[in-house]
This record gives C-alpha cells, sequence and structure tokens, in this order.
C-alpha cells in the first residue's frame, strides 16, 4: 500500500461523517426512489429550522467522534439559498469538531446553475466560499432523450456548462454521477455518455446500472410495455466496457460502481463501506455508530418538521446488530471495494477465521472466477464485481 493509500485509510478510520438530507428538487425523475418532494421557498425555510434544530440538540451518541467529511445529498441540496446552507453548516460546526480540510460535498443538479445565470455563478462562489469544496452532480446521460425519458429538468448541453461553472467558480474536486441501461440504450449510446464525460475529466465518477424501483412511473412503464426492459447480457457488457474505457482513462476503479483520478476516493462515501460512523440529519437520514447500532429518521418531510417542531425524536427506527449482522455486514460492504476485505482485520475484529469457515463456498466461487484471495485479502475479480449479488448471497 503506498503512502498515500496509507494516508486515506487512516484519515477513514479515525472520522465520522455527517450526512445532511435535503428533500427538495424541481421536479420528479420518472425513477426516483428517494425521499424528496416539491421546491417550496416557504417549507423550505421551515424545513432548514427543523433541520439546524436536529443538528443542536442532537444527543444520540455520547462522545461522537471529530468528522472529516459533510455530506449535503438529497434531493437538490444546491436549491437551498447560501444562507440556509451557511445556518446547517453553522449548526454542524456548533455540535462536531470537524477537522481542517474536511471534505465537503454537495450534491447539485445541472439546470439548478448555469454558467450564463450570473446569479448563480455568485451561488457557486458563496457555496466554495462556506467551504463546500466537493461537488457531485447528477449528470445521468449526454443524451438529450434519455434526459427527457427520465424526466430530468436538464439538457445534455447545460451539463459542460455546469461543469464550467463549477470549474470557474474554485471546485476542483467534482463527481458525475452517470447511469447505465436506460430503457433503449444502446451499447455505444452507454459508450457516447463515457466519452463525452472523460473528456470533461472530472476528478470522480460514480457509474450505476438502473436499479428499477417498484412504485416508480419508470417501473409502471417498463411493467406496461411502453419501455423495454433491461437486457442483462447488455447491461453486462456496458459494466465490462465501462471498467475498462474508465481505467484505460487513468482513473482508479476503488469501488463496484465507483472510480476517481489517484487519491482521490470519496472519503465521505468510503465510510459506508469500511464501517465507519457517519451521523444522519434530516428526513429519511440513516445514521451508524461505527460499532452496532443503526437508526434512522422519519421519511417525510413534513412530519419530519412536525416531530422536531414538537420536541420529538425524528428517530424512527433503531437496530442493534447482532454479531452474525454485523460479521455478514462488514463482508459485504468490504468486498465493494476493490481493494478487497483485510482477512486479517477480520479475524482480529471477529475472532473467527473467514477462509475457514467459507471454504467451500470461497471454492466455487473462485473456481467461478468471481473471487480471488491473495494472501490476507479476499477481493472481487471484475467479473464478481459485475455479479456481485451472487458472492454477497454465498457469503452472507
Ligand atoms: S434529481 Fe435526484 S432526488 Fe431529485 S427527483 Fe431526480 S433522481 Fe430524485
Amino acid at each position: 500500500m503506498n503512502r498515500c493509500n496509507l494516508r486515506n485509510l487512516w484519515k477513514t478510520m479515525n472520522y465520522a461523517g455527517v450526512y445532511i438530507h435535503i428533500p427538495f428538487c424541481r421536479s420528479r425523475c420518472s425513477y426516483c426512489a428517494f425521499a424528496t418532494s416539491m421546491y417550496e421557498s416557504n417549507f423550505a425555510e421551515r424545513y432548514v429550522r427543523a433541520l439546524v434544530r436536529e443538528i443542536e440538540r442532537w444527543a444520540e451518541v455520547e462522545s461522537p467522534r471529530a468528522a472529516d467529511t459533510i455530506y449535503f445529498g438529497g434531493g437538490t441540496p444546491s436549491l437551498l439559498s447560501p444562507t440556509q446552507i451557511e445556518q446547517i453548516l453553522k449548526a454542524v460546526h456548533d455540535r462536531f469538531p470537524v477537522i481542517k480540510g474536511a471534505e465537503i460535498t454537495m450534491e447539485m443538479n445541472p439546470a439548478s446553475v448555469t454558467s450564463s445565470d450570473e446569479l448563480s455563478n455568485q451561488k457557486l462562489r458563496d457555496f466554495r466560499r462556506l467551504g463546500i469544496n466537493r461537488a457531485s452532480f447528477g449528470a445521468q446521460t449526454f443524451d438529450d432523450r434519455e434526459l427527457r425519458q427520465l424526466g430530468r429538468t436538464h439538457t445534455a448541453a447545460e451539463i459542460p456548462s455546469t461543469f464550467r461553472a463549477l470549474r470557474a467558480a474554485g471546485f476542483r474536486n467534482i463527481n458525475f454521477d452517470l447511469i447505465a441501461g436506460l430503457p433503449g440504450q444502446t451499447l455505444s449510446g452507454w459508450q457516447g455518455n463515457l466519452d463525452a464525460a472523460l473528456q470533461l475529466r472530472p476528478e470522480h465518477l460514480s457509474l450505476y446500472l438502473l436499479d428499477v424501483h417498484e412504485g416508480t412511473p419508470l417501473a409502471d412503464q417498463i411493467s406496461r410495455g411502453m419501455r423495454p426492459k433491461l437486457d442483462d447480457d447488455l447491461a453486462a457488457e456496458m459494466y465490462r466496457f465501462m471498467i475498462d474505457e474508465v481505467t484505460a482513462a487513468g482513473y482508479k476503479h476503488y469501488e463496484i460502481s465507483n472510480f476517481c483520478l489517484p487519491g482521490l476516493e470519496s472519503t465521505h462515501n468510503t465510510k459506508y463501506w469500511t464501517g465507519n460512523p457517519y451521523y444522519g440529519f434530516g428526513c429519511s437520514a440513516h445514521s451508524y455508530d461505527g460499532a452496532r447500532r443503526r437508526w434512522s429518521n422519519e421519511r417525510d418531510a413534513a412530519k419530519y418538521c412536525g416531530l422536531i417542531e414538537g420536541a420529538h425524536s425524528p428517530v424512527v427506527e433503531r437496530t442493534n446488530l447482532s454479531e452474525e449482522d454485523a460479521r455478514s455486514e462488514s463482508i459485504f460492504l468490504g468486498l465493494r471495494l476493490m481493494r478487497g476485505l483485510d482477512l486479517k482485520a477480520y479475524r482480529s475484529r471477529f475472532g473467527s477465521n473467514l477462509r475457514e469457515k467459507y471454504a467451500s463456498d470461497l471454492a466455487h466461487l473462485s473456481d467461478a472466477g468471481l473471487v480471488e484471495i491473495d494472501r490476507e485479502v479476499l477481493r472481487l475479480t471484475k467479473r464478481g464485481a459485475l455479479l456481485s449479488n451472487e458472492v454477497f448471497a454465498a457469503l452472507a
């Protein structure tokens, strides 16, 4: 492991992440299953007040760790004003020690900022001034027809213009989300999207296969035959192509769906895969104490505000992980990272030898070319990353 990786590992092992959920969007995408609602300024004000109050009186963990990441997710957090973001950040800094140089990410949508809109450019500069140093934006596809089909509010041309606006505002760490396997998308269409993204050279790429959630308009359209179903073979081809193309362009494939330029892994998201604590605020936010406790907040934004205003806890679900739960989580989360699972660390944490316990499953998975064991590290192969659910089911 080189010095840079060691530093990243040390960083993610010792600090917590703070997640802030902002549940507002300009419109609803056809595939969306997140807790979001339409942006409305009065309600946004009420929500921010509730959020600040939740952070101020939070006492879920007796001695919370210092934070090295703050992540504004949603929804479209960039719909909030800089003043509202400042209020939230102040509450976080008052409640938690936040280390100098913390990674502070904001999710944005291309339609919510454009380089031709001076006010929006000012807004981006204000976000930078407030310490936001990483932008994650939902490009999804560079094809206008696919964007319309998904119900996105931006056009393909707005992706590079937003990217330029972010650079001009001083953002040196930018992530693009792209989705593969959209209804009717061809391999060459996907290739075109990857090429367009790589030309801009963002520091980070999150590349997902379309997940069709029950109850979404897209799921309904597919079940009624209005849109074609995703072909599994084509999806596999897209995934393989993506790994080859993106790694050939100099990006590191560090998690099943995530790539970065050297040293620019998402510090925040890496906490989810390495069992480090994260404290979530806002409706539907999830938290983990880094040991055995998980909890999550009320999903509905109005009910969430009502709970906070009535001085009640917004937490609606708490789980105490059993030893077995903690073990299987550490396997399927740890294996998501392409560097693999450290078998020695697993042994010292759980007092059991994973290699012996799953000897026959591991032999089958290895024969099928899905995993490899290299001394004390178990990791997915490229084929295993594509069929990761089969590996997780075998080792659950
Ligand atoms: S922008 Fe994101 S959160 Fe908002 S509706 Fe679309 S997919 Fe959902």
